[in-house]
């Protein structure tokens, strides 16, 4: 069986979020099992000479709409990626949040499904909205298509003028098309066309057929129900290991936790914090509502009360920045760092006794997983992955501290219970190693997705 993987991001190439960490594990899991190759845009920031993708790549052109499009394609023979070049996708500064986004990831679309008609693919799986025209376009294909949501609430929605540009018939602007509002929605397509629809994680994948979590689309995704699933994500345990990582200070395993401590000393040092006794909280994460962060906001002043240090480290709306920046002067155990850093991520997770993770929805969410590799117990709302992931008082998957409703109060309860659990070192040390040795790796959903591919030919 042959598949081909197309995501518009993914690690260490290019990263946003959790979609470019699955869209690099996941592949890596299923290698085993099929013939995988991913597919994925070569912008202009990626490092050619790094990565050893020296020009010149194979030369192909495309004809859309009357207009001659040429791509250049690049192959990775270490990690069995094709990159793609093409000017209009790939000489942006960032990944998204262009005017013309809708050509762009309209192009790499029409660039999947070409390929995967040159490469006699059985499977093509897309991944959210960048890829999702590729459904629709593949729908007459012999292929089959696996569509999955990272996250509905971001589903590609555009003047429906680019339609003609991207020679997307008038007819399937509808609504059982792509038809939302007036306007074009990419995602729909993906729901639409594709064979299989997979979500992140079992519990989202029920939450989006509601009112509260369907983003618009609950009623649509209700009608193609017998074709979703949700399959918890998982995380390169290899790459996120901290017995081996070189980016934190001390490297530890659950035998040697002691060698954690070392980790939060050190950060603790370069802090200038003086008090090393106190317990280490962190946030990382995009500033965005959908990560609770109006929740943390209205804790700050609770918390610079409490016996604990907090370090936020993200970047996101600007004034949710600026709110930071001011709260983080006020309070001395508040601490904010803006921006997005790997390395730094990796220290955090490493060194923090919590990760305060109080998502208002969350897919999947890795940051739980990769915090509980880490030693960091997760301390998160009940929604989405995070309900399927992390359970207080159960030996089920992840321990950790789960709060519900979603309220600032409900909150700051589950932060008092991480204290009193904190101040008893022993049962803090038992559940932190616990979580240490949890399968949170992607070898389980692997085998669920490759379920999907087999029933699929
Ligand atoms: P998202 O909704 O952003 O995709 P996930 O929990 O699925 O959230 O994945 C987030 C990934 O991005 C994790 O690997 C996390 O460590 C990383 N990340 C998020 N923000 C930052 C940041 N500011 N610096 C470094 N890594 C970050």
């Amino acid at each position: 069986m042959k598949v081909l993987f197309a995501s518009s991001e993914i690690y260490p190439y290019s990263k946003s979020g959790g979609l470019g960490d699955v869209a690099h594990s996941l592949p890596l899991a299923l290698k085993e099992q099929c013939r995988i190759i991913s597919i994925t845009p070569l912008y202009r920031f990626i490092d050619r000479k790094k990565f050893r993708l020296n020009s010149p790549g194979t030369v192909c052109t495309m004809s859309i709409a009357g207009k001659s499009y040429t791509y250049e394609l690049f192959r990775s023979e270490e990690s069995d990626t094709l990159f793609v070049y093409n000017d209009v996708l790939c000489e942006s500064e960032a990944l998204y949040g262009y005017d013309n986004d809708a050509l762009r990831f309209g192009l790499f679309s029409h660039i999947i499904a070409d390929v995967a008609r040159k490469m006699k693919v059985d499977i093509v799986h897309l991944n959210d909205w960048h890829t999702a025209l590729a459904a629709l376009l593949l729908k007459d294909d012999r292929v089959k298509t696996v569509f999955t949501i990272h996250n509905l609430a971001y589903q590609g929605i555009f003047d429906k003028k680019v339609l003609k540009k991207l020679a997307i018939d008038k007819k399937y602007f509808t609504m059982e098309g792509l038809e939302f509002y007036g306007k074009a929605n990419f995602m729909k397509a993906g729901i639409a066309y594709s064979d299989k629809i997979t979500t992140v994680s079992p519990t989202y994948a029920k939450e989006i057929l509601t009112e509260a979590y369907g983003c618009g689309l609950d009623g649509f995704l209700k009608k193609h129900k017998k074709k979703l699933k949700g399959i918890l994500n998982g995380i390169d345990t290899t790459f996120f290991n901290p017995q081996r990582d070189s980016t934190i200070y001390v490297n530890f395993d659950a035998a040697h936790i002691e060698n954690k401590v070392k980790n939060k000393k050190e950060y603790y040092k370069k802090l200038g914090i003086k008090k090393r006794e106190k317990p280490l909280f962190v946030f990382i994460g995009r500033l965005v509502e959908q990560k609770g962060i109006s929740i943390i906001i209205d804790l700050l002043k609770d918390l610079s009360m409490e016996p604990l240090e907090l370090v936020m480290l993200g970047e996101g709306e600007q004034e949710t920045e600026k709110k930071l920046s001011i709260l983080s002067g006020k309070y001395e155990n508040i601490h904010y760092i803006k921006g997005y850093d790997e390395a730094l991520s990796h220290r955090l997770y490493a060194a923090a006794d919590f990760l305060l993770m109080p998502s208002l929805f969350e897919p999947c969410g890795l940051n739980q997983m990769i915090a509980a590799h880490y030693g960091a117990v997760p301390l998160v709302h009940s929604t989405g992955g995070l309900k399927d992931s992390v359970f207080e008082g159960k030996k089920k998957c992840i321990q950790g501290l789960v709060f519900d409703p979603f309220s600032k109060k409900e909150c700051l309860a589950a932060i008092h219970r991480a204290l009193t659990l904190y101040r008893d070192k022993k049962a803090y040390i038992k559940i932190s190693t616990y979580d240490m040795q949890c399968d949170v790796s992607f070898n389980k959903s692997a085998k669920a997705y490759m379920k999907i591919y087999e029933a699929l030919l």
